[in-house]
């Protein structure tokens, strides 16, 4: 578990607010308050619980400001330890809450599915996935309780402004981790806040949902959007506010660092379909993972196959590998 850092302000009326995610190695969601002529806009909420919600409005506190004084709330994505704060603040403020409309559509989704549906759902998918039955029946018996989040009321496109009078801050559309993920550029002050697209230890998930859907490639969005956000003018003296971990500068070269990760696992996945087809689970449980498969419970085999998947989309675009066998339990093949 991370230590949680202190409330810190960093200079140019931007102050970071650690909230942390009880029970969750992650430890704790950088939620980040840029102050305007006339109040605050947050960056984030984090995770839904008593204790973040304390430490978030302790560190507003702390930062000069009530939460009523928050005049909106921009997320970068629908991540639970992003959106868990929504409803609270709402309900303690007239905040507006921005998000883009990828991940708003996302949100509609995920709130008119209900969760016995959504789990059925991703059972069927892990099945056509080759996973054994006994690990599905886990998966089904420990259902996903989490509430979907609180939908945003103001849609947020690349490029827009957000609504903060006396400030430059943008919206950068960063597909990949999320379809509707935003990276925040405050261009008066060469800050950038990454979300969870540039973390400097971690490289962030990026899943494709469903498993074996045969259009969208998720992880090709995500590699355009590094190189993108390497490429912002003031990339090389921009410091880096992540959500996760700790801050950084050298921009460009953590894109890079990112890219090479991903090229190498799509190398590794297409060496491996070389020696022969192979169903989702036989390559995702064929990989090394940064925890050993044997360890994985159903739920991280779940992400994992879905980030191998993202690879396989990703492969099939570049015509490195190809899908053959039924729709319902297809397989994987190296092209020659
Ligand atoms: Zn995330
Ligand atoms: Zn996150």
């Amino acid at each position: 578990m991370n230590d949680i850092p202190q409330v810190e302000s960093l200079g140019n009326g931007v102050w970071s607010l650690p909230v942390p995610i009880p029970g969750n190695p992650l430890g704790f969601t950088f939620v980040y308050l840029v102050e305007g002529h006339e109040g605050p806009v947050l960056i984030d909420t984090g995770w839904n619980h008593d204790d973040s919600w304390k430490a978030l409005t302790l560190g507003l506190e702390q930062a000069g400001h009530a939460v009523e004084d928050i005049r909106g709330a921009v997320l970068t994505h629908f991540h639970p330890d992003h959106t868990g704060l929504v409803g609270r603040l709402r309900e303690a403020s007239d905040a507006w809450i921005a998000m883009h409309p990828a991940d708003i559509a996302v949100v509609e989704q995920l709130r008119s599915t209900a969760p016995e549906r959504r789990a059925e759902s991703i059972a069927a998918q892990l099945r056509a996935a080759g996973f054994p039955s006994e690990e599905i029946d886990t998966f089904l018996a420990a259902p996903h309780v989490l509430a979907p989040p609180e939908p945003a009321d103001l849609p947020i496109d690349d490029g827009a402004s957000v609504e903060l009078p006396g400030r430059d801050l943008r919206a950068v559309w960063t597909p990949g981790h999320s379809p509707g993920h935003l990276c925040l550029h405050l261009a008066d002050a060469h800050l950038l806040f990454t979300g969870d697209h540039v973390l400097p230890g971690i490289t962030p998930h990026v899943g494709q949902f469903p498993l074996h859907a045969a259009e969208g490639d998720p992880l090709g969005d995500f590699l355009t959007s590094q190189a993108a956000i390497g490429l912002l003018p003031d990339a090389d003296v921009l410091t880096c506010l992540p959500s996760h971990e700790s801050r950084f500068t050298g921009l460009p070269e953590r894109t890079a660092e990112i890219t090479g990760h991903h090229e190498k696992r799509l190398d590794a996945m297409a060496a491996l379909l070389s020696e022969g087809p192979a169903t989702l689970w036989e390559v995702t449980s064929r990989l090394s993972w940064k925890r050993a498969w044997e360890t994985m419970g159903p739920r991280s085999r779940h992400m994992a196959a879905s980030e191998t998947a993202a690879h396989l989309r990703t492969l099939e675009e570049r015509a490195r590998v190809s899908r053959t066998g039924p729709a319902d339990r297809p397989r994987w093949i190296a092209t020659p």
